[in-house]
């Protein structure tokens, strides 16, 4: 069984997959104590150091430092994508499903087949748009030159049941692959119908200019229709996998790249001049997006420019912290003086919009700038709801961003809601405020997020930081294993207490998951990338933590973190002391902070 739309679910294969017959079929595994031993096949081996656990679903090799759930082994040993790692258990479980990610000749041929349909298909909405003079007004009031049509193959899908379903007839192409295109859809009554009918067409183009789907736009000012209709996926086409104009900007010089929300505004900016734009369609960047960013413009800065509405703003951030997360540079970028880039550039020229991208936001700036508009300086509650955001939010930075955001956040807001650069940097209220977490949103399981790709990227940290982040992620697997136990603990400050940004990341994550009750246990958190999931299942192996016992360890672990974070203030203040830069008036009040903060550590 697979999910409602007959897509595999993580969980679903995870669940019917038994990990220790599993890794047996690649290496022989003995009984020790709670788990499983045996020579690990990533690494030369010689003493059993592969540790199974049945029960958790999960894998380690304690000398090669591999480790992880069924999938992650499967990717390994088979050297397959997480997505190809899916199906293969799936087969080997016998899971039907009705979607999925095809290996064999057949579909590659079907998906050939469906790449050449589409291309003749462009090519006919082309032809069709040169004698519509209805498409052709359109596209003049909308601003957008035959050049430009002609560079992005815009095209008019007839006003006709079924001009295009004839059109291929006649060439003697099979109903059932038009249907698999999604080119054209069957009635209640069984009559084959066009898709797309009397509308501007968007082909949509993959990275290396192959027409993989298509984006029907209505040119009726009051049609009841949806304005969009987009191709459903096919076996060329997944939603979220690709980047419109991508096979246009990836030859662009520029040293940026612009993200935008939809065709028209990125088709806007590249018919002034601004070729280095492409559309996310839709707001919700995906991680399978980033990386495709990341494979062209990977030493380029990435500018997200979604529409200033709320929901562009929180898809944003989200988005942002994606394309961070895999290592890119991003800024986000608010237009000022109109709702998107098409509107914008209708009044303004090619170098207003240069002019306004070149001031475009860090995530830390657009976060504060976000919290700001939540809490305008209007009463004393929001002034404070706003420096505790602030605070929170900097406590986030790493220190050699601190600087520079100190002095930007002061300039910015200071006067306004009066504080002055020292409370930014102030101690953090630890145990008080709100958690800070996002809209909750739904399938987190199926969201894969990559944290870092390395194998073993805490190679760099020091002993005693390892050691912290164990700690840290210890508490993260308590939350998971027992959701009832996070559920009591949720309106106190946790997130500010992780040190390392990766955990507070899974945390957010976890959290999430632990009140959509999606989580439910260690096996069932989604991956977070290699390397945190190699340190994950360390601490589950190390620690071996069940439900009944998560509550005195999340305690245990909230103490410790609670501790660290007070050492680490410490720290801070010991070493302004020592500054010789440091007035005498801030020294003789650090030192007084200091013996305070020690007196209660003591307690
Ligand atoms: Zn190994």
């Amino acid at each position: 069984m697979a999910d409602k739309q007959g897509r595999l679910t993580q969980e679903e294969v995870l669940s019917r997959v038994n990990i220790v017959s599993l890794i047996s079929e690649f290496v022989p595994l003995k009984k020790q104590g709670a788990n499983y031993v045996g020579l690990c096949p990533f690494h030369a081996d010689r003493n059993p150091s592969l540790f199974v656990s049945e029960s958790k679903g999960i894998f380690k090799c304690f000398a090669c430092g591999v480790g992880g759930n069924a999938i992650r082994f499967i990717e390994l040993s088979e050297k397959l994508s997480y997505v190809d790692a899916l199906y293969n258990l799936a087969d080997r479980a016998g899971i039907k499903y009705t979607r999925g990610i095809e290996r064999d000749e057949q579909t590659t041929r079907l998906r050939n087949d469906i790449r050449s349909l589409n291309k003749e298909t462009a090519k006919f909405y082309f032809e069709q748009l040169k004698t519509s003079r209805k498409a052709q007004e359109y596209l003049k009031t909308r601003g957008i030159t035959a050049d430009t049509a002609t560079k992005f193959g815009l095209g008019y899908s007839p006003d006709s049941w079924d001009a295009l379903y004839k059109h291929f007839k006649s060439g003697g192409v099979q109903d059932d692959l038009l249907i698999k295109a999604g080119l054209v859809s069957k009635t209640d009554k069984g009559n084959l119908i066009d898709r797309f009918r009397d509308r501007l067409m968007f082909p949509i183009f993959d990275d290396i200019g192959n027409v993989i789907a298509f984006g029907g736009r209505t040119m009726d000012k009051d049609a009841k229709t949806a304005k969009y209709i987009n191709s459903q996926e096919t076996p060329v086409y997944i939603k979220g996998q690709h980047l419109y104009g991508l096979n246009i900007a990836k030859k662009s010089v520029s040293d940026k790249v612009i993200i935008v929300e939809g065709y028209m505004d990125c088709i806007a900016l590249h018919q002034k001049g601004i070729d280095f734009a492409v559309a996310a369609l839709g707001t919700a960047l995906t991680e399978k997006q980033g990386r495709l960013l990341k494979r062209y413009f990977e030493k380029r800065e990435i500018i997200v420019a979604f529409d200033n509405d709320s929901a562009g703003a929180q898809a944003t951030v989200r988005g942002m912290e994606i394309l961070k997360n895999i290592g890119l540079s991003v800024k986000v970028f608010r237009l000022t003086g109109a709702k998107d880039a098409d509107e914008f550039l209708k009044t303004h020229t090619k170098d207003d919009f240069l002019e306004q991208l070149s001031h475009s936001y860090s995530l830390f700036e657009y976060k504060c700038i976000l919290a700001a508009e939540e809490n305008p300086a209007d009463t004393n509650e929001h002034k404070i709801d706003f420096i505790n955001k602030v605070k929170s939010l900097f406590a986030q930075l790493p220190d050699t961003d601190k600087l520079v955001y100190k002095k930007w956040v002061t300039e910015k807001f200071g006067k306004q809601y009066g504080f002055g650069e020292d409370t930014v940097v102030g101690s953090q209220s630890l145990n008080q405020g709100k958690v800070d977490r996002e809209e909750p949103s739904t399938g987190i399981i199926q969201r894969r997020i990559y944290i870092s790709d390395d194998e073993k990227d805490d190679s760099g940290l020091s002993e005693a930081d390892k050691k912290k982040d164990f700690n840290e992620k210890r508490l993260l697997i308590c939350f998971a294993e027992n959701p009832g136990v996070f559920k009591t603990l949720k309106n106190k400050d946790i997130r500010g207490l992780f040190a390392f940004e990766e955990n507070r990341l899974i945390f957010d994550i976890v959290s999430e998951g632990c009140e959509s009750g999606e989580i439910k246990g260690f096996s069932s958190l989604p991956s977070f990338g290699a390397a945190a999931d190699n340190r994950l299942a360390e601490a589950q192996f190390k620690y071996d933590i069940k439900p009944s016992d998560a509550k005195a360890s999340v305690s245990e672990m909230l103490q410790k973190l609670y501790n660290a974070a007070k050492d680490a203030e410490l720290d801070r203040i010991q070493k302004e002391i020592d500054d010789p830069s440091t007035p005498k008036e801030r020294k003789i009040e650090l030192v007084k902070k200091f013996a305070a903060l020690k007196k209660k550590q003591k307690k």
